[in-house]
């Protein structure tokens, strides 16, 4: 029923997918349909993901929207955002085999609640993801969302052995997910079961949708970043303005090599490979786009 429709289509910087590892300061055509697989109290985006039909949209077909993506300077690729690209499936198999055809990169932003078959097919068009790891608290997602949390789990794990790009976002939102032993659970499992080097973006809610908490307090965000960082090499605050807490560090040396503001980004002493300029440690394994990928 949603293929070919589109309910929003933009050139994105990639940092606002979040994606801050993967092409950091490039862009992406980002596009998304209608539905979700999830019925989230606080959805942020839930004008599109839990509407009915597309019936305002206009149609764009695989090979249109493709060529649109090869048609942008400085566009990583296409991504499949917005509402759950997991219930897009066969729109976005048939997009993604053309866009990688001509070079390009995909992204998939997702809640995770998929089966480890489609999933496995997912891993074989696309390039990056970001996972939304809702909370690290069963009771929180069966009430909140009417989903579960262990198949999320079982797919970050699946996203991780398969060597994508992985990055999680979790957002926090007061009273409901943001006690520090939630948290120190959370990054303790991403750091041994996923690798320490994953980066977390620690999200702020606004009240959206069915949820009226008030928007999270940034000492809460402040404080969670804290925890996470104990056991988590990259974590980011987004949706929030942050002295440096969107910046990137090196792990090893401690040098800046990314500074953030909004969505301005601003790489510096990193050489070409992604390495530290300070200390040779492997910071980002995609930097600089290809030549030649796209137009
Ligand atoms: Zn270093």
């Amino acid at each position: 029923m949603t293929y070919s429709v589109i309910s929003g289509h933009s050139l994105d910087p990639i940092e606002k997918k979040p994606l801050f590892h993967f092409f950091p300061g490039s862009r992406i055509l980002s596009v998304g349909s209608y539905g979700c697989n999830m019925r989230c109290d606080f959805c942020q985006n839930w004008h599109i993901s839990q509407a009915r039909t597309g019936s305002i949209a206009a149609e764009t077909g695989p090979e249109e929207l493709a060529s649109e993506a090869g048609s942008f300077k400085n566009n990583a690729g296409i991504a499949f955002t917005y509402n759950e690209p997991v219930i897009w499936f066969e729109f976005v198999r048939d997009t993604a085999l053309i866009v990688k055809g001509k070079g390009l990169f995909t992204v998939m932003v997702s809640n995770g609640f998929v089966n480890s078959d489609p999933l496995n097919e997912f891993l074989g068009f696309i390039d990056a993801f970001n996972i939304d790891l809702k909370a690290f608290n069963e009771t929180f997602y069966k009430r909140l969302t009417g989903a579960e949390l262990e198949p999320v789990k079982k797919s970050l794990k699946q996203i991780a052995k398969a060597g994508k790009h992985l990055e999680i976002t979790t957002l926090v939102i007061p009273g409901k997910n943001d006690s520090v032993a939630d948290m120190e659970a959370e990054s303790k499992w991403i750091a041994e079961e996923l690798g320490d080097e994953i980066p977390l973006h620690l999200s702020r809610y606004f009240p959206m949708y069915k949820s009226n908490e008030p928007a999270t307090p940034t000492e809460t965000l402040d404080n969670l970043y804290d925890t996470a960082r104990r056991y988590l090499k990259y974590v980011y605050l987004g949706n929030t303005v942050s002295d440096n807490r969107q910046d990137t560090a090196c792990s090893g040396c401690g040098t800046i090599v990314t500074k953030r503001s909004g969505y301005d980004t601003k790489i510096m002493n990193l050489d070409i490979s992604g390495k530290c300029a300070g200390c040779g440690n492997q910071i980002y394994r995609y930097l600089t786009l290809p030549s030649g990928a796209g137009r």
